[in-house]
């Protein structure tokens, strides 16, 4: 889990700043601060169906909106709150939002499932599944109206534990999907124990599935294996109208990327929505064909 932060991420986001400042910057109690003052908000970017290019459901990115240090990403500050005592805290914080924010859409008639990170170690505390559903039925929110994404980077022991709790939020309704999927040791072991219903193309194979014949081939048994065992497969960091047919022609029919859309605020999100594209509001882009 931390090489691969340390590695993939740092390369990603070659505009973070190095982690070890920020670990110094957050010492002193800035965590308890964030939580309590709110600082921690909610960004949210459109899952399109690239097909037709509508939106299908939001993924929702946590931000620190710090008073000195301006607008944090994630990779600046979520392996300090998962290692600090606020990781509860943050996570319930970032659900209350994303499920207020749906329940907003819902009401301006766009009823859109709303997906959520989940740490690798929230799913390792016991009282985690009761916390989700104390949630849901806090917003009065349909338990399928909610998808929980979660890292492919548990280790194989974790996996009982993390089973058993996903289990039980998964007989509740909620859906589950495996994130930057491809990247991770053992997806198999993983499928086996977890009850998904969704598998996200990690955006290493998506950003050069024109170039690579590998990350072509990586994506084309994907998606043959999420049709084996009925599973949706969204792409991840889409960014070009080639990409999207290059995973279209692959059988991947579901998106999301700067292509459609950046992470933005729920309430942008529903003007975005309200607009639509081509007269068509809650689609992002022309359909396909
Ligand atoms: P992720 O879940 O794989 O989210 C996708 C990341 O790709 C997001 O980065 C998103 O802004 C970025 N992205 C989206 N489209 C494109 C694109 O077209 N090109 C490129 N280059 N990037 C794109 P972000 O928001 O910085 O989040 C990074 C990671 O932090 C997330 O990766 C997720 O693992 C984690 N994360 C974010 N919010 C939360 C949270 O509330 N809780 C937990 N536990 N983790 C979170
Ligand atoms: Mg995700
Ligand atoms: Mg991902
Ligand atoms: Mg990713």
């Amino acid at each position: 889990y931390q090489a691969k932060r340390g590695g993939q991420r740092t390369a990603t986001y070659a505009h973070a700043q190095d982690t070890a400042d920020v670990d110094r910057l957050m010492l002193g109690g800035e965590l308890h601060r964030a939580v309590a003052e709110h600082e921690f908000v909610v960004d949210f970017q459109p899952i399109v169906d690239l097909g037709s290019g509508e939106v299908i459901s939001a993924e929702a990115l946590a931000r620190w909106q710090h008073p000195e240090h301006g607008y944090l990403t994630p990779m600046q500050f979520l392996e300090t709150v998962e290692r600090s005592g606020q990781l509860s805290a943050f996570a319930d914080a970032v659900l209350d939002q994303a499920l207020s924010a749906a329940e907003i859409w819902r009401e301006a008639s766009f009823d859109l499932p709303v997906a959520v990170n989940v740490s690798p170690r929230s799913l390792l505390d016991p009282r985690f599944p009761a916390t989700v559903l104390a949630r849901l039925e806090r917003h009065g929110t349909p338990a399928d109206r909610l998808v929980l994404e979660l890292a492919e980077t548990l280790t194989i022991s974790q996996l009982d534990v993390v089973g058993r709790a996903l289990n039980e939020l998964r007989e509740a309704g909620v859906r589950l999907a495996l994130d930057d999927f491809g990247t991770g040791v053992s997806p198999l072991s993983v499928l086996s124990h977890i009850p998904v219903n969704q598998l996200k193309i990690d955006q290493g194979f998506v950003g050069t599935v024109e170039t690579s014949s590998e990350a072509a081939a990586v994506i084309r048994s994907t998606v043959d294996l999420a049709r084996s065992l009925h599973l949706t497969v969204i792409a991840e960091g889409v960014e070009s109208e080639p990409q999207r047919h290059a995973l279209w022609e692959l059988g991947c029919v579901a998106g999301q990327g700067h292509l459609f859309a950046r992470p933005m605020s729920s309430a942008r999100l529903l003007g975005t929505l309200q607009r639509g594209s081509g007269g068509r509001p809650g689609a992002l882009a022309a359909p396909l064909h």
